[in-house]
């Protein structure tokens, strides 16, 4: 006993229009703190003290960004 059960698949719509705005603003945070890892310290560092880049240390060595 057979039965054409066939199911016709239905494609999954992805609403770009209502994603894009937010894949931005996570892709701003995203590389917002890429540059405070990677990036702040010496001469390219934005803020005086060495406060940042302490906090961030074990996460630059951990990514393997040259520290020092
Ligand atoms: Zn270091």
């Amino acid at each position: 006993m057979t039965q054409a059960a066939t199911a016709i698949p239905v494609p999954v719509r992805i609403p770009i229009r209502q994603i894009l705005p937010w894949a931005v603003l996570i892709g701003l945070l995203a590389l917002i703190a890429l540059y405070f890892v990677s990036t702040e310290q010496g001469a390219t560092a934005m803020f005086a003290n060495s406060y940042i880049h302490e906090f961030l240390h074990d996460g630059r060595h951990l990514l393997a960004f040259p520290c020092h």
